[in-house]
């Protein structure tokens, strides 16, 4: 016989009439870059495959995709030129994780990281010792700098002036007059309009991108990863949220499981994926379990919605019983000049799409 106490509580901190009724199901969400890695996800979780198996594959996606510049090969690079990327992973059943960061070289940081959790006695393997690591399993050096984004990271660099308006990357004093966009326009001829409008705008407003995916199947089991390029134009061995559990990601198979991209040293400082978690194991819907975590990341400015507005930071969340959500530190992002509403990538058996974002502030 229960108590009338125990009947509102249960091991994993569910509400006892949901969890009784809750059946679990297969559901795949992710970040917005993120709609063919649920699908993918989907059809192998469809095919009885672990969760983690599901969302790795997912992510390699984008991760070998050289025009997903936040993610693996063709990501945008550190300030010295070099990508350097970070990923982790959580295996819900086993409970376990592991990490990769500031990992050169390799295109797939979430194998790596996969392979740190499984085959070492350690979590996370950062720099040098990561790229060693993956050669010993036989994964081969590439170079992960894409042409575009090689362009990217020039234009970001003649960007750059001192107070004289100087750069000793472009406008040598030798040479003649010309406005800085001619300049460009002279040194890559053979670049489209579009490719270069994209490398201006990307050096004077670095984006925001990054693939966390969350997976839940029939059995109740669940599984994340995180994976990105990090931040662009980066110090080198900056290592942000994403490879960080419990700030990129957090999977407690009692509870649910939960990610977050953008500005990663904001997620950082209040542990994001974690606080999701727990704040649904607390009772929150994973809306409000992620909209709590925002409101923590606003508290640490002092809620000045004018700084607040210089970034921005997505949380994701998927409870054990398959309930899911997103919510955005902004209701939406400037892109050339366009509003574009904040969205996330989901799977739910029902195809796939994108859906909007909850979020805790508007863009005036
Ligand atoms: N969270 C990533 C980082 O800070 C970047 C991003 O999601 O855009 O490294």
């Amino acid at each position: 016989m229960i108590s009338r106490r125990e009947c509102f509580r249960t091991v994993a901190g569910l509400p006892a009439l949901r969890a009784a009724q809750a059946r679990p199901r297969n559901v795949v969400i992710a970040s917005a870059n993120g709609l063919r890695a649920c699908n993918r996800a989907m059809e192998l979780l469809r095919s009885g495959a672990d969760t983690l198996d599901a969302v790795l594959a997912g992510v390699n996606l984008n991760e070998e995709d050289p025009e997903d510049n936040t993610v693996g090969y063709g990501g945008l690079p550190n300030e010295d030129g070099i990508v350097e990327l970070d990923a982790s992973v959580m295996h819900g059943p086993t409970r376990r994780c592991g990490a990769v960061a500031a990992l050169r070289n390799i295109k797939t940081p979430s194998k790596v990281a996969r392979l740190v959790m499984e085959h070492t006695d350690h979590v996370m393997l950062v720099g040098e010792g990561a790229l060693r690591f993956a050669k010993a399993f036989g994964f081969q050096e590439e170079n992960l700098l894409t042409e575009k984004s090689r362009l990217a990271w020039l234009v970001w660099k003649q960007s750059l002036r001192d107070r004289s308006g100087h750069n000793n990357w472009t406008d040598g004093l030798d040479a003649p007059p010309g406005k800085p966009s001619a300049r460009l326009r002279e040194l890559f001829p053979h670049v489209d309009e579009a490719t270069l409008a994209w490398a201006w705008q990307v050096a004077m407003d670095p984006p925001t991108g990054t693939i966390n995916c969350l997976a839940l199947n029939e059995r109740g089991e669940m599984s994340g990863v995180t994976t990105t390029s990090g931040l662009a134009w980066k110090i080198a061995g900056r290592v942000g949220d994403s490879p960080l559990p419990g700030a990129g990601l957090w999977v407690d198979q009692d509870v649910g499981a939960a990610g977050a991209t953008g500005r990663g040293e904001e997620n950082i400082r209040i542990a994001g994926a974690h606080t999701v978690v727990e704040n649904m194991r607390r009772g929150m819907d994973p809306k409000e379990a992620c909209l709590e975590a925002l409101r923590r990341v606003a508290r640490n400015f002092g809620n000045d919605a004018e700084r607040l507005a210089k970034f921005d930071l997505t949380f994701y969340a998927l409870r054990k019983d398959g309930v899911y959500a997103s919510a955005s530190l902004w209701n939406a992002r400037v892109r050339e000049g366009k509003r574009v509403p904040a969205r996330y990538a989901v799977n739910d058996g029902e195809g796939g799409r994108l859906e909007l974002c909850a979020w805790l502030l508007e863009r005036k």
